[in-house]
């Protein structure tokens, strides 16, 4: 969901973007007037998450799944040990194969996929390239709520919780997210990199793949995803409009406990994940009669309440509650969910 007053903005701008008589799609994205957009754009990025100089933002094509190969090209080098991967979900477990795709690989840990492996299990020897996270997994609804801190560089697939609280960023190497849950449309991909760690990266990779030469070309190696790149802009106007992180931090909070506290409740519909694991932005459920889920998915579309089919891997059901959602659709799905249980339970 994006906010609606970014999209009348949006809209507003479609056929004349700032009095240039075109749209912001219409020009190069080598004029003055879109650089401008994409420096502004990373500005704000900057002060909504705090990032220092020592990291390096680029805004890149390919979304987060680009990224489970593009940082093991940059950042996994002969002369460390192999990437470790902390699996935690089903996005965690395809960026360990897609390393694996380039070479050997390191499993520090393993959960059963409703929980967080605990930092002090992991297995981690010193010289591990990396240690890669998924902050939150989408599909089965766990998230980390706090970060370890880690004796190699610490990256973390924040596809569907960057922005939605803030970070203690001296703690990563890299940080990568797919746009379309809480930044804009699906096309651009934010990559925020600690500086050292670009002199990583050989000197033979494919150009348009490598974090250094891309930071050479401020992310415009070939022609960016410019609309992507301007409405995700406008997202982190809205953001900063309305508070900044810890405002979306506390709205978080108060969606999915609302949500939480009905399931925790019910006999009739159970929470997944366990609490100390539980996602702010995916919450997992069930039907304690798993026959009633179509009818239930069905029911809920009829009054608008979209998108509760859990994803086609794990099955049951999940309300995605990202930083655009108002409260009031949250209150919407427990009263249907309440008059539902009233019905069939
Ligand atoms: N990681 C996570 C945590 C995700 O939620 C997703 C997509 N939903 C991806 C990776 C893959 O993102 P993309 O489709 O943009 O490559």
């Amino acid at each position: 969901m994006l906010p609606a007053a970014v999209l009348r903005r949006a809209q507003a701008e479609l056929l004349d973007w700032g009095g240039r008589g075109v749209s912001v799609m219409e020009i190069s994205h080598r004029s003055p007037d879109f650089m401008a957009l994409a420096a502004d754009t990373e500005a704000r990025l900057r002060q909504l998450l705090d990032i220092g100089d020592e990291h390096v933002v680029l805004f890149l094509a390919g979304g987060a799944t680009a990224q489970f190969s593009q940082i093991p090209m940059n950042l996994a080098t002969p002369d460390q040990g192999p990437p470790a991967f902390v699996i935690n979900g089903h996005w965690g477990h395809k960026a360990s194969q897609y390393a694996a795709l380039r070479g050997p690989v390191h499993i520090a840990a393993r959960s059963d996929p409703l929980s967080i492996p605990p930092p002090a299990d992991w297995n981690l020897p010193d010289d591990s390239a990396y240690v890669h996270i998924t902050s939150n997994e989408t599909v089965d609804g766990n998230q980390f709520a706090e970060f370890p801190q880690t004796p190699c560089p610490l990256v973390a697939d924040m596809s569907s919780d960057l922005l939605s609280r803030a970070l203690p960023l001296q703690r990563f190497g890299v940080i990568y997210a797919s746009a379309q849950k809480n930044l804009g449309p699906a096309g651009v991909t934010v990559v925020i990199i600690r500086r050292d760690l670009l002199e990583r990266a050989p000197s033979d990779l494919p150009p348009v793949y490598s974090f250094p030469q891309q930071l050479a070309k401020q992310s415009m190696m070939n022609t960016p995803v410019t609309f992507s790149w301007y409405l995700t802009g406008l997202v982190f106007e809205w953001v900063a409009e309305q508070g900044g992180v810890e405002i979306m931090a506390q709205r978080a909070k108060r969606r999915s406990a609302m949500l939480y506290d009905l399931l925790d409740r019910s006999g009739f519909y159970r929470a997944r994940v366990p609490v100390p694991f539980r996602s702010r932005m995916n919450v997992t459920f069930d039907l304690a009669e798993a026959d009633l889920l179509p009818r239930f998915v069905q029911e809920a579309e009829a009054v608008g309440l979209q998108g509760l089919k859990g994803h086609r891997v794990m099955g049951g059901l999940r309300a995605s509650l990202y930083n655009a959602l108002p409260l009031a659709a949250v209150e919407a799905l427990v009263a249907f969910m309440n008059d539902f249980e009233q019905r069939w339970g």
